[in-house]
């Protein structure tokens, strides 16, 4: 059973929707925790109506009561209140195999985490997931510094992160420069690992992070360690983008921004 506590996406290409088709598409159970739910289309967010803290403490706790966890994926958090009860729940129940999406600002610029939440992702969030998948953009904002533009300085980064509590840090390269996307991973005393994949012309890349996070918490249990589970996870990723590319779902602009 693989668990992602993450925010509503109507459209169904983000967010707990995509959570859960990714977790069927590779042959778990999927478990969902709502923790926002937001208004929005292919173009953008128009508005976020967060659940309260105490409830989505509810659904954790009445969940875990019953059903057994192999892994949990957390994605949008949207306040620091609910990032204390997802901190609060990790604490209690230490739940394997925890995947943290740190998603800040959608790819369309709206906001899905209030900026006076950050602050309990890198005090709390941070140190109690196994893996971060935080994007050259969410790695900046946790450390406070410029957006890694190189391969070089993402290494950096991961190292800082590392140093910042993280006990594990995929860096994703998506925004960096080159023809390939480059990822790095390291975790605590491991070794660094560089998981390279073709950059592909598809503008349907809503909901990318959303799905390679989950790809990996659904994949760690059946997989020896974190970079075999990463491995898998990039391998779906690329195919699932690949097969994107013929849908035309909604009116993404020429950039591919939606
Ligand atoms: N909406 C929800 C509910 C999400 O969880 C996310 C990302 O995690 C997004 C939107 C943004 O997706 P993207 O930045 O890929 O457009």
């Amino acid at each position: 059973m693989v668990l992602t506590i993450a925010g509503s996406d109507p459209g169904g290409g983000a967010g707990i929707q995509a959570d859960l088709k990714t977790f069927g598409a590779l042959g778990a159970y999927g478990c969902a925790v709502l923790t926002a739910l937001t208004a929005q289309n292919t173009r953008g967010v128009t508005g976020v109506h967060a659940v309260p803290p105490a409830f989505v403490a509810e659904q954790l706790a009445t969940l875990v009561e019953d059903i057994a966890l192999d892994a949990v994926k957390i994605g949008m958090i949207a306040d620091a209140g609910i990032a204390d009860a997802v901190a609060d729940f990790l604490v209690d129940q230490r739940p394997p195999h925890v995947v943290l999406d740190p998603v800040m600002v959608a790819t369309s610029g709206d906001r899905l985490l209030a900026s006076s939440a950050e602050q309990v992702v890198r005090g709390r969030l941070l140190a109690l997931a196994d893996v971060i998948t935080p994007n050259a953009l969410e790695a900046a904002a946790l450390l406070g510094t410029e957006p890694a533009e190189s391969v070089e300085q993402a290494v950096q980064q991961v190292d800082a992160l590392l140093d910042l509590g993280a006990r594990g840090v995929l860096l994703k390269g998506g925004h960096l420069t080159g023809d390939t996307a480059t990822d790095v991973f390291a975790e605590r005393g491991g070794d660094l690992h560089r998981f390279s994949a073709p950059r592909l012309g598809t503008r349907n890349t809503h909901g990318t992070g959303c799905t390679l996070s989950s790809a990996m918490a659904a994949l760690r249990p059946t997989s020896p360690d974190w970079p075999a589970a990463i491995d898998r996870a990039k391998e779906y990723l690329t195919a699932a983008l690949r097969a994107a590319d013929d849908l035309r779902i909604g009116s993404p602009d020429d950039q591919g921004r939606l």
